[in-house]
């Protein structure tokens, strides 16, 4: 039995439900994650779209081993002055009046759902239960979420699929008008699809989605899980289209690495989820506290946003060039700031598998995309070094193509 880092094969003793590289890290430090032998790493996924200050930043270690010295977690029975304090923070810096905290994005949907859901029974429609939304979705990996993300590869062997959803093709305003029935709730959309392959809803359609809810008193709930604290260039991708939602569903970069989610709502939205309603036991736990409010210092901090914004618009200059000069690997560019995409010609994890070699690490997703997804902090320099890794890596697959491809 093999013990190797560079095994391919899974380990025994861990469910084989993931296609792990075959790559450890002992340490991060900003952009670059280093393995046993000193080898230095790019790290584009940042821990898919988690990482949004990079690895092991000072000011967050500083806030997650000064709460662990004082307390690690009490359960929500008590009050948690930093989770009101975070809670407060949220409300004043988005459409929001309250805020649920969860350990990951899958449970922030699942209180969006179930908040949807008794919203209606709490106005005497308890029949309006059903959620449009949009194929290619990822709303996680619960029984509900991927009810919700209608993906038959989720789905597959896990029993009758969960309820209330109903799909409608990517971005198509007038499907989702004719799925309107007597029996829906509301509306769950990524404002721009991350798995689904780096795919951007137009504001104009955002907008006209808002509407449409309004129209038929649906609740409009946003996955900004991975779009929402900085990400797009906003602090959160709807205000790109200058609309607000009900209800929204945040996770990854808001922990910066330390596992949380929330649910956030108006107090409109959230009127049916009183006493008793809903709960978790590490939801909101001090330490997951401490590390998020650091995070957000970092986040809000002036020029932030800025800089995200700037290095986008180096990025997507850069890689246009690199799909000038590889048009038998890569086809065009996607995205809103560093939530960007490569459309790639030749097989997507082909371009994965050859940027690792180049020492870029960098995740796939639908639509044969690549995903670059930097820390939000990531300086001009290792925006260079990356396209210089994916031109290396580009000419490697173009080498070994067929003579009549090339
Ligand atoms: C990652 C992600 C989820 C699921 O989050 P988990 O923390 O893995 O449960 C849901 N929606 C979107 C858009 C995501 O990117």
């Amino acid at each position: 039995m093999s013990h190797s880092a560079a095994s391919t094969q899974p380990h025994a003793s861990i469910l084989p439900t993931y296609a792990r590289a075959p790559m450890t890290f002992v340490r991060g430090e900003g952009a670059y994650l280093y393995d046993e032998s000193g080898a230095d790493y790019l790290d584009f996924t940042a821990g898919i779209a988690v990482n949004v200050v990079g690895h092991a930043h000072p000011y967050l270690i500083e806030a997650l081993t000064e709460q662990a010295q004082k307390l690690w977690h009490t359960s929500n029975l008590v009050r948690i002055p930093n989770q009101e304090r975070l809670a407060d923070r949220l409300v004043a810096s988005t459409f929001a009046d309250k805020v649920f905290f969860t350990n990951s994005g899958a449970e922030a949907i699942e209180c969006a759902i179930k908040m949807t859901r008794k919203y209606h029974a709490t106005n005497g429609a308890p029949e309006r239960y059903r959620i449009i939304t949009f194929e290619g979705a990822f709303h996680g990996r619960t029984l509900a979420t991927i009810a919700a993300g209608g993906q038959a590869k989720y789905l597959e062997g896990f029993g009758p699929k969960v309820e209330g959803f109903d799909q409608v093709p990517f971005a198509d305003f007038d499907a989702v008008k004719k799925m309107i029935g007597p029996e829906t709730a509301g509306i769950m959309v990524e404002p721009l699809q991350g798995e689904g392959g780096v795919r951007t809803i137009e504001p104009a359609i955002m907008r006209s989605l808002r509407s449409l809810c309004d129209e038929h008193g649906l609740l409009l709930v946003l996955d900004e899980i991975q779009t929402g604290v900085g990400r797009t260039g906003r602090f959160f991708a709807y205000e790109h289209a200058g609309i607000a939602p009900d209800i929204m569903a945040i996770a990854k970069g808001i922990g910066g690495g330390f596992p949380v989610g929330a649910c956030l709502a108006t107090d409109t939205a959230a009127a049916g989820m009183t006493l008793g309603t809903h709960g978790t036991t590490f939801g909101g736990n001090p330490l997951a506290m401490a590390v998020a409010n650091a995070v957000l210092d970092l986040v809000l901090a002036e020029d932030f946003l800025d800089h995200v914004n700037q290095m986008s618009l180096l990025a997507k200059q850069k890689l246009a060039g690199l799909v000038d000069s590889h048009p038998r690997v890569f086809k065009a560019v996607r995205g809103e700031g560093l939530l960007l995409g490569l459309e790639c010609v030749a097989p997507n994890t082909d371009v994965v598998a050859a940027a690792r070699t180049q020492h870029l690490l960098m995740p796939a997703a639908g639509d044969n995309v690549v995903r670059l997804l930097p820390p939000l902090n990531i300086k001009p320099e290792d925006i260079d070094r990356a396209v210089e890794a994916l031109d290396q890596a580009a000419s490697a697959l173009e080498a070994a193509m067929p003579a009549e491809a090339k």
